[in-house]
This record gives structure tokens, sequence and C-alpha cells, in this order.
């Protein structure tokens, strides 16, 4: 097994993560709904892309019904 010759400093370690953070993504706006996606996605909430309804969404089905059990 690969072992490492030389301890990795604190120092070092650290200045090799700097690039390591998570940036925000760039959340626009859906014209359909109002509700916040990501750019060049259908929307999460309504199912629209480029003011039409690409994906049917199941709004309309009720998944928590108890006596579906
Ligand atoms: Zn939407």
């Amino acid at each position: 097994m690969a072992v490492p010759q030389n301890k990795i400093t604190k120092s070092r370690r650290n200045m090799r993560r700097s690039h390591d953070a998570l940036v925000a993504g760039n959340p626009a706006e859906c014209p359909s709904c109002g509700e916040l996606k990501r750019p060049h996605h259908v929307c999460g909430a309504c199912g629209h892309y480029a003011d039409r309804e690409v994906v049917a969404m199941a709004n309309e089905v009720d998944l928590d019904d108890e006596d579906a059990a």
C-alpha cells in the first residue's frame, strides 16, 4: 500500500482545501410560477420550461391518502 512519505502539515492541507468551498448556485425565478429554479432547467415546482409545460405534475394525485395503504 502506498504510504505518504512526508506529513502534510496543517498549513499545506488547509492551502489545498482553500479551493474546496461549495459555491451557491445561480437561481433564477421561474416565469410561470415564480419559484426559484436552476437556469436552463425544467422548473421543479411546476414542470414548465420556456413558458410551456414539459413535465406533467402529479399535483392531482394524493400520495398521502390514508386509505390507500
Ligand atoms: Zn415554475
